[in-house]
């Protein structure tokens, strides 16, 4: 199926790694120039980058932590100095393992903590949407893809307050961005996905929980990246133009996540 993708241009943040990583990939496979956002993997980013170039399209690995307004808006000045126009975005970037591995309680969490969840998964979104659905308004075509998570559907395990928080929030803005960029040609969905096998997530994550979760998931295994990344570049696509406000879960099955 050819997706229309080729020749758009699109950001993915937080593609230094993991997910992003593989949405970045996926979208250069299919054509488009892809901006891979990082916070401190220069080098990991970089290489990404690199691969995106060998397939034949343009790339570039551009360093904002998604939580500053000033670098966002300085990583979307560049993206359109450099690549000329912003089709699509994929609001990836994210931190979870500190807190969410942590099983820490509420009245245990400290406020900064609280503070920087909030700020670069759900200020983040806002921030780069903010600054890159202008020039999407302009040529009257977008899609903007957002990052939640089964947590942000059911709460969370201990320790995920913040986390889980963030991430139903980011269900609600993504519905109401749906509804206010509907009139100037833009989708904004989300994903909101189960465990995912990054390496991120097996370091925070004992070997004894990632089995239970495992048990847990009526597929009986994790998803891979790449799996995940199929569905984000389908939402980016030409294909899902009709698809907006839309949460789609990519849990394999897994509904109840209550894991005390
Ligand atoms: P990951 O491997 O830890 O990668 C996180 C990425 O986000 C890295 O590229 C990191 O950049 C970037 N990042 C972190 N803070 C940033 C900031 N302030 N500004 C810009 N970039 C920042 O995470 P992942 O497992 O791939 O998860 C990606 C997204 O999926 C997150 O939103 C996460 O909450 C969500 N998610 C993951 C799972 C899962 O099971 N893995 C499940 C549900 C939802 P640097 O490398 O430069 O630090």
């Amino acid at each position: 199926m050819d997706l229309g993708l080729s020749g758009k241009v699109a950001i993915v943040t937080g593609a230094s790694r993991g997910i992003g990583r593989a949405e970045a990939l996926v979208l250069g496979r299919e054509g488009a120039d892809v901006v891979v956002v990082f916070k401190t993997s220069s080098r990991a980013a970089e290489e990404v980058a690199a691969d995106i170039r060998a397939m034949g399209r343009r790339a570039l690995a551009i360093g904002a932590d998604v939580s500053s307004s000033l670098d966002v808006q300085a990583m979307v000045s560049r993206t359109l100095q450099t690549l000329g126009k912003i089709d699509i975005l994929v609001n990836n970037a994210g931190v979870s393992g500190k807190q969410v591995g942590s099983g820490k309680c509420i009245v245990d969490l400290e406020e900064e903590d609280w503070h920087a969840m909030l700020s670069v998964h759900l200020t983040g979104t806002f921030l780069c949407t903010k600054y890159v659905a202008p020039s999407m308004i302009n040529r009257h075509w977008g899609r903007i893809v957002n990052t939640s998570s089964i947590l942000g559907r059911v709460g969370g395990r201990p320790g995920a307050a913040s986390y889980g928080a963030a991430k139903a929030a980011i269900i609600a803005f993504t519905k109401s961005a749906a509804i206010e960029l509907a009139p100037h040609g833009i989708t904004v969905n989300a994903v909101a996905p189960g465990y995912i096998e990054t390496a991120h997530l097996k370091s925070i994550m004992s070997p004894e929980f990632m089995e239970f979760a495992r048990k847990q998931t009526p597929l009986g295994r994790f998803a891979q990246p790449e799996e995940l990344a199929d569905l984000v570049v389908f939402l980016a696509s030409d294909k899902a133009g009709f698809l907006t406000g839309a949460i789609i879960d990519f849990h394999g099955g897994r509904m109840e996540y209550y894991a005390p």
